[in-house]
């Protein structure tokens, strides 16, 4: 039986368009061989949008997200629109985008690929064989807790968790887990600060109650960023808050060595965004060079996650992993094995092939 989704599809600036047409190639391969019809609908968001709407967040696009299952978004921002005041930069259409959308939790794997086991700067016997799921509170925490303030005198910002927030989180790294090694680790500073107390507390308490299948451990956060780089082999799931991980992501993205292979997702209750870590890249756009695969693997995320299309998620991982055993690199990973350096196109050629013959 065919399978109907709507995939909401933001470009973008920079590299966006760039990135994203390649993954869109991938998913037209997919649907052929995986019986998907896939309706795509495209929104303006950033540099883009302001160019044409004066706005970085349409209204069109706020309701247009919404009929989506999912969406799938390049990069936005540009030196263009630098100096505009803060509210109309195209970073603010994102933030705003990812508040009306309701994503709590953001997906960032770390994997670390064999054949590009040079490009990171820890050594190989360290990261071989790293696969991490960090899994950050987004909407919550320090970052939004009320009251903050700064005055001449003193400024504070507020660590705040209700339950609901850190149980909804909980669950999320749960049932992720569930489909990997079933590990979770729990990173706080609940030696410190009450905040984590509650946190650790609720954790616990829903692991137990809801998930006895899950290990889980728990780790103060100073522990765990050396512990990455110490041994980064003994994490599965990273489950913390918005502060921390927002720190530990970055950390653990590193682990692999290239900004230009890494997806991330963000999910809640409603439509996730999926998107590659990295920005637009001005510096190459137009160039045809940009690195494709991290929005590849942000389309795997959002089979996976969104639409529960796992086989379909499997195939596009089997794919990189395969063009890069072959020796295939766009020009950022061209000093690490490469046989064959490809521009965007062809890697992205290169992929839906692998998909379509598997
Ligand atoms: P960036 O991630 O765009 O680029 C950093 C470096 O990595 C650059 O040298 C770039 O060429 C390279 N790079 C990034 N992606 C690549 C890819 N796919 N292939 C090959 N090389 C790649 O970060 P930046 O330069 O700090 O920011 C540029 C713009 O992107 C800014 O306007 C920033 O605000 C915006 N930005 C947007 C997002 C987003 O849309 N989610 C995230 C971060 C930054």
């Amino acid at each position: 039986m065919v399978k109907r989704y709507k995939i909401g599809i933001i470009k973008g600036d920079g590299i966006g368009p760039e990135i994203i047409d390649e993954a869109i190639k991938v998913l037209d391969a997919l649907s052929v061989t995986m019986d998907l019809n896939i309706e795509y609908s495209e929104m303006l968001l950033g540099g883009s949008a302001i160019d044409e709407t004066g706005v970085p967040l349409p209204k069109e696009t706020i309701d247009g997200v919404r009929e989506c299952d999912a969406v799938l978004f390049g990069a936005i921002g540009g030196p263009k629109w630098d100096n505009l005041p803060r509210e109309l930069r195209p970073e603010s259409g994102l933030l705003k985008l990812r508040e009306v959308m309701g994503t709590f939790a953001n997906l960032r794997p770390a994997i670390v690929y064999d054949e590009l086991i040079d490009a990171s700067t820890l050594k190989p016997e360290v990261i071989k064989g790293v696969d991490i799921m960090v899994v950050r509170e987004l909407t919550g925490g320090i970052y939004f807790g009320q009251p903050r303030e700064m005055s001449g005198e003193r400024a504070f910002n507020t660590m705040a968790y209700t339950k609901e927030e850190v149980e909804r989180i909980a669950r999320v790294a749960f049932d992720i887990a569930m489909k990997r090694d079933r590990r979770v680790c729990s990173v706080d500073k609940a030696n410190v600060l009450e905040v984590s107390q509650f946190w650790r507390d609720i954790v616990t308490d829903i692991a137990q109650s809801e998930y006895p299948e899950i290990e889980l451990t728990h780790m103060y956060v100073d522990n765990a960023s050396m512990q990455l780089i110490r041994n980064p082999k003994q994490f599965d799931v990273i489950l913390t808050s918005n502060i921390f991980g927002d720190i530990l992501s970055d950390e653990a993205s590193m682990l692999s060595g290239s900004i230009g292979l890494l997806p991330s997702a963000s999910i809640g209750k409603g439509v996730g965004l999926y998107e590659p870590i990295h920005g637009s890249a001005p510096d190459i756009a137009g160039q045809g060079i940009a690195n494709p695969l991290a929005t590849i693997s942000s389309l795997s995320m959002l089979l996976k996650y969104a639409l529960g299309e796992d086989e379909a998620s499997l195939k596009i991982d089997n794919a990189i992993k395969k063009a890069l055993e072959q020796g295939y690199r766009t020009a950022d990973l061209s000093a690490y094995g490469a046989k064959e350096v490809c521009s965007s196109t062809e890697m992205g050629n290169v992929i839906a092939s692998l998909v379509s013959r598997s």
